[in-house]
């Protein structure tokens, strides 16, 4: 079986492993650098601590674990002198500063402990324990051990290394433009400037750009970036020992405003920057810096590490989420064009979603047992269809 793959973000990289692995000549298409969209241009957090109770919380307690084994399976194979891609389960903390945060923020934990979420509800002199640097308005906090980080791009790097290392072939500077269909309509291949490449499946893995993808291939797709922007500090001492973020994070996530939305989300990196992120905004393709939103930003970060008014911001970095209308990614067979699967829209946690959406992929492509339901994930789900007939 031939598939190429569309994209040569972290879940292009992730899926051309995965296929490469079970025997499959995966050849990955990717029309500039590798690694060069979102993948590059976001923050590495593996989180379940922010999904609500679901499939994409089922998806993310895979993610969990299947990333303690992926990043100790890419350090033994490719060797110390590959860059670390620095896998660290250093836990997540969200905090709330006001008494009805608080009562807000137990209850949401307590519905992800039904769903199999350790959150562990740690009260003001806990959170300070935990971090020492933490405002003392601290109402309450909920600890989420299984909240890991890694460096995005070394991380999707390594995956695409490991993806070649088991007979993936990757070209770059390769745009995908067009379909190559048989004569009954199923899709046999894609067109580039430079020639057709034939494959048995083509996947989808083109980030915020997969709507366009999709339509250069015939269907729509109701992808959309999604804008978020990164201040990153110069290198301090080790002050943030968790992904610190404030619990109105979870309702910026989910909430389905185009707007622009803030809510503070800090975290060190191995090399000693801090990261404080971020936004969500629907502007297009719009890449300018607005200094409104990174003046947003760097207030409310403020609230919860009053420590980081004397900090340094170093950069201020932006990309975008690819955005699905539901909320959910996909990860299925195009049942509207066959030989087309989608592995997609999976907006602010697509680093951590990699994995386990790869899982999924190879799944239903190779016909081995899936790790979950793909059912929630798929094309034909029915939230998905006011946005599939929006568009028809
Ligand atoms: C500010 C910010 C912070 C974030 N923080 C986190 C986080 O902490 N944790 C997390 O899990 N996620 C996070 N995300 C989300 C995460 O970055 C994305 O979900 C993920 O990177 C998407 O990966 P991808 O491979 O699908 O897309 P991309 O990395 O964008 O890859 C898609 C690739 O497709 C290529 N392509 C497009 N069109 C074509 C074509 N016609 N032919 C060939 N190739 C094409 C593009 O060039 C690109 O390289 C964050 C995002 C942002 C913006």
């Amino acid at each position: 079986m031939r598939a190429i793959v569309v994209g040569a973000g972290i879940v292009g990289a992730a899926c051309a492993r995965s296929l490469a692995r079970a025997g499959v000549d995966v050849l990955v298409l990717e029309r500039g650098a590798a690694v060069g969209g979102t993948s590059a241009a976001c923050e590495g957090n593996l989180l379940v601590s922010d999904k609500t109770p679901g499939p994409e919380l089922d998806l993310s307690l895979l993610a969990a674990d299947r990333w303690a084994t992926v990043a100790a399976e890419l350090h033994e194979e490719l060797g110390a002198a590959f860059p670390s891609v620095e896998y660290e389960r250093k836990g997540g903390l969200v905090v709330s500063t006001t008494a009805d945060g608080a009562d807000a923020l137990r209850a949401f934990a307590a519905t992800q402990r039904a769903a199999g979420v350790d959150a562990q509800d740690v009260d003001t002199a806990g959170a300070l324990a935990l971090e020492p640097y933490l405002t003392r308005d601290v109402t309450a906090g909920v600890l989420y051990p299984q909240d890991a980080q890694v460096q995005p791009v070394t991380a999707a790097e390594a995956l695409l290394a490991s993806a070649r290392h088991a007979g993936a072939t990757v070209l770059t500077e390769t745009e995908v433009v067009g379909a190559v269909r048989s004569p009954d309509g199923r899709l046999i291949g894609v067109s580039t400037p430079a020639g057709d490449h034939g494959g048995d499946v083509v996947v989808n893995a083109a980030g915020p750009w997969a709507g366009d993808v999709a339509r250069r291939l015939g269907v729509h797709l109701p992808v959309l970036p999604r804008r978020g922007m990164v201040l990153v500090t110069t290198r301090m001492p080790h002050r943030v020992l968790h992904k610190v973020y404030d619990a109105d994070y979870v309702g910026a996530t989910q909430s389905a405003d185009a707007d622009l939305q803030t809510s503070t989300v800090v975290e060190s990196t191995a090399a000693g920057t801090v990261l404080i992120g971020s936004s969500r905004q629907r502007v297009g393709f719009d890449d300018r810096l607005d200094v409104e939103v990174v003046r947003e930003i760097a207030a409310k970060s403020l609230r919860i590490f009053p420590f980081l008014t004397s900090a340094s911001v170093l950069r201020t970095y932006g990309g975008f989420r690819p955005y699905m209308p539901d909320h959910l990614p996909l990860v299925g067979a195009d049942p509207r064009l066959p030989g087309l699967l989608h592995v997609t829209g999976h907006e602010g946690a697509g680093i951590g979603l990699s994995v386990p959406s790869a899982d999924l992929l190879h799944a239903l492509v190779t016909g081995s047992a899936a790790p979950l339901d793909p059912a929630a994930f798929a094309v034909d789900r029915p939230t998905l269809a006011p946005y599939l007939e929006e568009a028809s």
